[in-house]
């Protein structure tokens, strides 16, 4: 026995008193801040987002709800700089973008954001191959994809191996299955390495048997924790694939 401690050990061999879990800090991705967004009907605004706050935090898998037509495709579109809102900000990896120019907003979505749709938005004369090149050509210009474009195609090929279709390659979108395509889809939305994927509607489109490989393959990227990934669905359903949902109603989004 230790006089000084009342242990029966010397404190050299002591272990260290467990610590209660430190929490983990989240660190956003993407941010909308205070965003207003209206569209115009001849005279009449149509005033659809009317201030949203929204934070998406680093590897997380989030799923915006929303009925139709409450601004579910504007809110993506904002976060993903394809337009910019009336009001309000947008940020992404901790910098505001919706006030750049254009051209930077284009360069930026195309070397860290990816964009799925719901009916695919695959070039019909090219192949599954070269649909997937395509951020890379039109990212890198002409002359430096040529340089590369060894390291360029054996990514996508990678990639397409990786959403299951290195069958269909050289197959063009008309030869695909809907969930042919939206893999194909995917691949090419990862080309260039993005950290967020935005999902409009990714599995609207399909059955449910295809809708639910869709699904099983985003939670499967997600998983990684390199990539986070925001969908937005109509349906509570497939919303619960995510980590967390939030409700887009009125204009403004509300925790659920
Ligand atoms: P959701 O994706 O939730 O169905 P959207 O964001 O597509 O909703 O649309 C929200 C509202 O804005 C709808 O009333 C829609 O008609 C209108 N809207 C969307 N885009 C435009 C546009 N480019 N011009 C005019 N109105 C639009
Ligand atoms: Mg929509």
């Amino acid at each position: 026995m230790n006089s000084q401690t009342g242990f029966r050990f010397t404190p050299k061999t002591l272990r260290p008193v467990p610590q209660p879990p430190q929490p983990v800090a989240r660190r956003p991705v993407a941010r909308a801040l205070g965003v207003h967004k209206s569209y115009w009907k001849g005279p009449h605004e149509i005033e659809v987002l009317r201030g949203v706050d929204l934070t998406i935090y680093e590897g997380e898998f989030l799923a915006i709800i929303g009925q139709s037509g409450s601004g579910k495709s504007t809110l993506l579109h904002l976060l993903g700089s394809l337009d910019v809102p009336d009001r309000g900000e947008i940020h992404f990896a901790g910098k505001r973008i919706d006030h750049l120019p254009a051209r930077q907003r284009d360069r930026l979505r195309n070397d860290s954001i990816g964009l799925i749709f719901q009916f695919y938005h695959l070039l019909p004369e090219l192949t599954a191959l070269e649909n997937v090149l395509m951020p890379a050509m039109i990212g890198a210009g002409f002359w430096e994809y040529r340089r590369r474009r060894k390291q360029w195609i054996a990514k996508a090929r990678r990639l397409l191996a990786e959403v299951g279709l290195e069958h269909r390659e050289h197959h063009r979108p008309g030869e695909l299955s809907g969930g042919e395509m939206q893999r194909a889809a995917i691949a090419r939305a990862l080309l260039t390495g993005p950290r967020l994927l935005l999902a409009d509607e990714p599995t609207g489109n399909l059955d449910e048997e295809n809708g639910a490989g869709i699904l099983e393959l985003l939670r499967t990227l997600n998983g990684t924790g390199e990539l986070t990934i925001v969908m937005v669905t109509h349906d509570p359903a497939i919303a619960r694939q995510a980590d967390r949902t939030v409700r887009l109603a009125q204009g403004r989004v509300q925790g659920c």
